[in-house]
């Protein structure tokens, strides 16, 4: 059949993500890239990739089944993704937990009033592992569920120690407390405090004549993002903050565990190690554009979510070729 036309709104980590994705499936098309800064600024991974202002998307409506949404969840799709999903069928991998609700609201409207596909929060958290805690409780509805994060580099804790006094730089890494992953892999279900389940380790470059114990101190007792944590700090050159600490690493696991009788505990363990978190979403994104893109032609319009699609859609094969081989 004809390749899937894809265009990338915003060109971030998640819009080169997904052209390295693109890239990948051939039954996908790259029709452009879509940025708010000027387009020659942006510097596309593709070769010969078109790249166009953000005005020119609402010309473009009838060349592009689906545009994926790289935009930052923030302060970009708060705005973009109601926006254009008026006009297209999108992607997007919004990961405010805690916003999720009102942001499926402000693009369902939209969506469903203009016969549109958008689905939001695709990713791995949210996204994959949101899945895994939801066939967990399914398969299992005695038991708990445990998402552990990392080794991984949270953007955000990079942030604030970035903006702590005499910091000229820094990264970090969410640990997961490895005894405690253990024991709940064991099958034993404790009960874990915020400190029992993760730790922070920090990588800091400071400015000229600042003082290190003063920036340690501020790091491990800063509210909500360490003071909850045990935290090391560790005090690194320039040079060795470029050299060894650029990648984007990310993962975790999510695991359930229970009993489907008082004799027999049951364990399931989903986990992700990822070299890119960035180009790992992106891939996502892609899979779940192709979904979008099938249930846009059966009529299922509106927002959705990954609980609302079913895993057959977001692979090339068809049904039939995955029964044959898959099942
Ligand atoms: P990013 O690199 O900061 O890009 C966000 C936007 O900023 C881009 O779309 C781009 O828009 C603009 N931008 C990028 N580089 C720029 C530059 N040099 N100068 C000026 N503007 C620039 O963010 P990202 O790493 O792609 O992540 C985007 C979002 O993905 C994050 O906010 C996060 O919420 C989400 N995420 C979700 C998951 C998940 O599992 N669900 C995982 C990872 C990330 P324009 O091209 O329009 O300027």
């Amino acid at each position: 059949g004809q390749a899937i036309r894809i265009g990338i709104a915003g060109h971030g980590n998640l819009g080169r993500g997904v052209e390295a994705a693109i890239a990948r499936n051939p039954d996908m098309e790259l029709v452009g890239i879509y940025t708010r800064r000027p387009p020659e600024q942006v510097q596309p991974v593709t070769a010969g990739a078109a790249v166009f202002g953000m005005d020119a998307l609402a010309q473009h409506a009838d060349r592009i089944d689906v545009l994926i949404l790289c935009g930052g969840s923030k302060e970009d799709l708060p705005q973009q993704g109601p926006e254009l999903a008026a006009l297209f069928n999108t992607v997007d991998s919004f990961d405010t937990h805690a916003r999720i609700p009102e942001y499926f609201a402000a693009v369902d409207a939209p969506a469903r009033a203009n016969g549109k596909t958008a689905l939001i929060s695709a990713g791995w958290d949210p996204g994959m592992f949101s899945i895994n805690r939801v066939i967990g409780e399914a398969l299992l509805p005695e038991g708990a569920t445990y998402t552990f994060w990392g080794k991984g580099l949270s953007q955000g804790h990079s942030d604030a120690i970035r903006r702590v006094p005499g910091v000229a730089g820094g990264v970090q890494y969410t640990l997961p407390v490895e005894e405690a992953v253990e024991r709940v892999r064991s099958g034993e279900r404790p009960e874990l405090t915020t400190r029992e389940k993760h730790r922070r380790d920090c990588y800091v470059v400071l400015k000229e004549g600042a003082d290190a114990e003063a920036v340690r101190e501020a790091i491990v007792t800063m509210p909500h993002y360490f003071d909850e944590y045990d935290t090391t700090v560790n005090f690194i050159s320039a040079e060795e903050l470029r050299r060894d600490h650029a990648a984007m690493p990310h993962g975790g696991f999510v695991i359930r565990s229970g009993n489907t009788s008082v004799e027999n505990a049951q364990v399931i363990e989903y986990g992700l190690k990822l070299g890119s978190n960035p180009e790992f979403t992106s891939s996502v994104l892609v899979a779940y554009a192709r979904a979008v893109h099938r249930m846009h032609q059966q009529g299922d319009v509106g927002a959705k979510t990954v609980f609302d699609v079913a895993p057959g859609l977001l692979s090339p094969k068809s049904a039939e070729q995955l029964r044959a081989e898959q099942l």
